[in-house]
């Protein structure tokens, strides 16, 4: 059994999709162990997206995370994080499958509605951002 991270983003929370959104996860075999609502600091979105800092789109990136409230949560399941980045689709919902997250509700590349982790190590490191180990269940 594997975990993975997950993030519901402004543009899908600002639609009132989080529902939807978790029931795609729920279907897809994925348990949600660990969820809440925040307000992103600038500061926590600038660790997060560390890996982008050299990249354009950075600042704005940034921003968006940071303009409304996100939901941060813990996915389980079976391959949890490869299920989970299928579900999603590509980055850009021009490019994301039929019936992926992305594909029916992503805006743009930028506000795609959802993030997932890209493998288990770095699912750990994220989880370890945003939840601690007892607010896990
Ligand atoms: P995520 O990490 O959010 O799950 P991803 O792994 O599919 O998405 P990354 O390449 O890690 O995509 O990019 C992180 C995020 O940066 C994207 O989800 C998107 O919100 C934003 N982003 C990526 N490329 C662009 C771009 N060309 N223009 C604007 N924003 C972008
Ligand atoms: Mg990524």
């Amino acid at each position: 059994i594997e975990r993975t991270f997950s993030i519901i983003k402004p543009d899908a929370t600002k639609r009132n999709l989080t529902g939807a959104i978790n029931a795609v996860f729920e279907e897809a075999g994925l348990r949600i162990v660990a969820q809440k609502r925040i307000l992103m600091t600038t500061a926590q979105a600038q660790e997060f997206y560390a890996v982008h800092k050299e990249r354009p789109f950075y600042g704005e990136l940034v921003e968006f995370m940071t303009s409304a409230p996100v939901v941060v949560q813990v996915l389980e399941g079976e391959n949890a994080v490869a299920k989970h980045r299928e579900v999603m689709g590509a980055t850009n919902p021009a490019e994301a499958a039929e019936g992926t997250i992305r594909k029916k509700f992503a805006l743009s590349v930028g506000e795609n509605s959802v993030h997932g982790s890209d493998s288990a190590e770095n699912a750990a490191i994220e989880i370890a951002q945003f939840f601690a180990g007892m607010e896990i269940v």
